[in-house]
């Protein structure tokens, strides 16, 4: 069940205009991976006549209300995602989401059908402390608390260290495959096969020249791509080095 997904995650930018561009341009008949793509949720209802899959940037924990500026699950379903990235690093840090408010966000999508792309990863102090592996277990396990065994394996987990992401300093493909192997041996010491059957993509700083190396690793799955996203052809370079 570890078909490669390439994911785009375009944060806040783009236009109509590059919309339109990957609409038309963006074709994944030829591609083995899977291809997702995520624009800011206003964008979400502007594809059209795509062939690849649409997910939004966030989305809120609860199911409808008095929640001024934020959007549902079933909102974003019904513009056309299939996916929704949730803890992003940066809104971690920006928005002070924690690990226990993103596992509920992934529980709220799963439930609801939209399938989650958790992100996880350390900032630089903890890799110089080397400390990375209990940071990566702590966000881990904030999962494995909330969501059922059923529920987690329709997850998708990205890892994306932070001093790698918008740096061009991307992790080696040696320091991407060691925290992927670590993260399915966790979560497969929670139940069972559950790390096994996981896609774990990894994120920052992928481009068309490194995502080859990168993706040949045994435990990295395809990435979870910025920058390099919001380039039609350099996307679809790193979607030909999934397959
Ligand atoms: P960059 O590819 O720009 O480093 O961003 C990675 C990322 O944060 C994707 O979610």
């Amino acid at each position: 069940n570890r078909i490669p997904m390439v994911a785009g995650n375009w944060k806040m930018n783009g236009d109509r205009y590059l919309v339109e561009q990957f609409s038309k341009g963006l074709k994944t008949q030829q591609l083995t991976c899977s291809v997702v793509i995520c624009p800011p949720s206003v964008y979400l209802p502007l594809f059209s006549g795509h062939d690849f899959s649409l997910g939004a940037q966030n989305v809120s924990h609860l199911e409808n209300g008095a929640h001024t500026g934020e959007l549902s699950v079933a909102m974003l379903k019904e513009v056309g995602s299939s996916h929704v990235i949730v803890g992003h690093s940066e809104r971690r840090e920006s928005q002070q989401e924690s690990s226990e408010l993103v596992a509920k966000k992934a529980q709220q999508a799963v439930e609801h059908g939209l399938v989650p792309i958790i992100c996880v990863g350390e900032p630089l102090d903890v890799r110089e402390q080397q400390t990375v592996e209990t940071y990566i277990a702590e966000q881990i396990n904030a999962l494995t608390d909330l969501l059922s065994v059923e529920a987690l394996a329709q997850c998708v987990i990205a890892y994306e260290p932070i001093w790698a992401i918008g740096t061009g300093k991307t992790a080696t493909p040696q320091q991407a495959q060691e925290v992927h192997a670590f993260i399915r041996r966790t979560l497969n010491e929670h139940a069972a096969g559950l790390g096994d059957g996981m896609r774990l993509l990894y994120g920052g700083s992928v481009k068309a020249d490194n995502a080859k190396e990168l993706f040949s690793q045994p435990d990295v799955d395809g990435g979870l791509i910025g920058g390099a996203s919001l380039k039609l052809e350099d996307f679809i370079a790193i979607c030909q080095a999934a397959n």
